[in-house]
């Protein structure tokens, strides 16, 4: 009766009607003789989408949050020294993770609205002549912030110097959304999970190995950190038979079939693309609410997948969060720790149209003025319009 209550959180996404079509299915045998058919196309596939040929990708029925940690278990051994940065609560809940697995963590801090900073990574990796490092750590997408960093840029930092370490990127809230090339930039563990691009409910952490990373995992020989649930060894001897060391998430794996076989008949480029001119919009509705800004410092950091902002002074962005959820049925974003009250933001990754971001514009252009902010009513919503009709799409139907 009241419509939908609409959803434009950084994730978990838009769920698409087919994708949650094909997870409506009744219990499924995981030990069906006809199972390791799927299973093998399943895990083939995900590797187009993370832009590789070779390597391999496992598929944990948890969230990030465990692919984050498989990473780090089945490849490093403790006391290894790391290159971290943290500019967001993501990034800092990685490094959180690192020391706390008994890393020797090596950390550039930054500050939020910016992302890896590439000439101090240049400059550490340089003077590490005897390679003491062993890992960098990127947060491609900080989806705190809504900043995005530079990989390529950081695998130019390593080749620079001709660094062995391995390259560990957070793609959360980027792989499948924005341009993510796993091969081409040398990314050696790329971590993703179900409930961003891959518009899936949570429940999947999906992660990336490459030829080298499964190399360091064979060389620990079953020593290095402890690992049971996560393990590589345990996973891949019963991937190579097409089942799983334990039961897997059927029915997110029937829908990620779906999600996939969508992504990858629009094409890679396409998906890119479309959150491009969805962030636009809402690029240009931040820039026409006087006092509202990005907490992205600058254009170059800005992410096509979600957008975090400030709001004007003497606004508390907890009010406009809450108004938009009570009166006009909209979830948005909440300003993460040091951002707790001071902005809110607009999750614009899976599936969305424009005119859907629209409605979210417009939400949270009704919110902001409730909450006592001198915006002109109706001026994001103008921008965004203008920049969609400006535009066209990538393609007719994306997911
Ligand atoms: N990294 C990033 C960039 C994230 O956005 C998130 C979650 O939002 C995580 C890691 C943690 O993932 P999860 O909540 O799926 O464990």
């Amino acid at each position: 009766m009241n419509g939908y209550q609409h959803l434009f959180i950084p994730g978990p996404t838009n769920v698409p009607e087919p994708v949650r079509q094909a997870m409506n299915l009744p219990m499924e045998d995981m030990r069906a003789p006809d199972f390791p058919g799927f299973v093998t196309g399943l895990l083939t596939d995900l590797k187009k989408a993370y832009r590789m040929e070779t390597g391999r990708v496992f598929v944990f029925p948890s969230s990030g949050t465990g692919a984050w940690e498989s990473a780090i278990q089945n490849t490093l051994q403790p006391g290894d020294k790391v290159l971290m940065s943290r500019f967001g609560q993501f990034s800092l809940l990685w490094v959180d993770m690192a020391e706390r697995l008994g890393l020797d963590v090596e950390l550039c801090e930054v500050d939020w609205g910016k992302g890896v900073p590439l000439d101090d990574y240049a400059r550490i990796l340089a003077a590490d002549t005897d390679h003491k490092i062993k890992a960098v750590f990127a947060t491609q997408n900080e989806t705190a912030t809504g900043v995005t960093s530079d990989i390529a840029g950081v695998r130019a930092a390593l080749d620079a110097c001709d660094h062995p370490a391995m390259l560990f990127v957070d793609g959360v809230s980027s792989i499948a959304s924005i341009e993510f090339e796993m091969e081409k930039w040398g990314v050696d563990l790329a971590v993703s999970g179900s409930q961003k691009g891959f518009m899936l409910p949570a429940g999947l952490g999906i992660l990336g190995v490459s030829e080298k990373a499964l190399e360091a995992n064979k060389a620990l020989a079953g020593s290095g950190m402890a690992r049971c649930y996560f393990s590589f060894e345990d996973m891949i001897k019963l991937n190579d038979t097409g089942y799983f060391p334990y039961t897997p998430a059927t029915q997110l794996l029937r829908g990620l079939r779906c999600s996939l076989d969508m992504l990858l008949e629009t094409g890679m480029e396409s998906v890119w693309a479309r959150h491009h001119r969805l962030a636009g919009g809402v690029r240009a509705a931040v820039a026409a609410w006087d006092g509202c800004e990005l907490v992205a410092h600058g254009p170059e950091w800005a992410s096509d997948t979600v957008s975090a902002i400030y709001v004007p002074q003497g606004v508390d962005a907890r009010d406009v969060i809450s108004g938009a959820y009570y009166k006009y049925q909209t979830s948005l974003g909440t300003g993460l720790n040091k951002l707790m009250g001071k902005a809110f933001r607009i999750g614009h990754l899976g599936s969305l149209n424009p005119v859907m971001l629209c409605g979210a514009i417009s939400a949270a252009e009704m919110a902001l003025v409730d909450a006592g902010a001198q915006i002109v009513p109706g001026s994001g919503v103008a921008a965004a319009q203008a920049h969609f009709r400006d535009t066209t799409p990538a393609t007719v139907a994306a997911p």
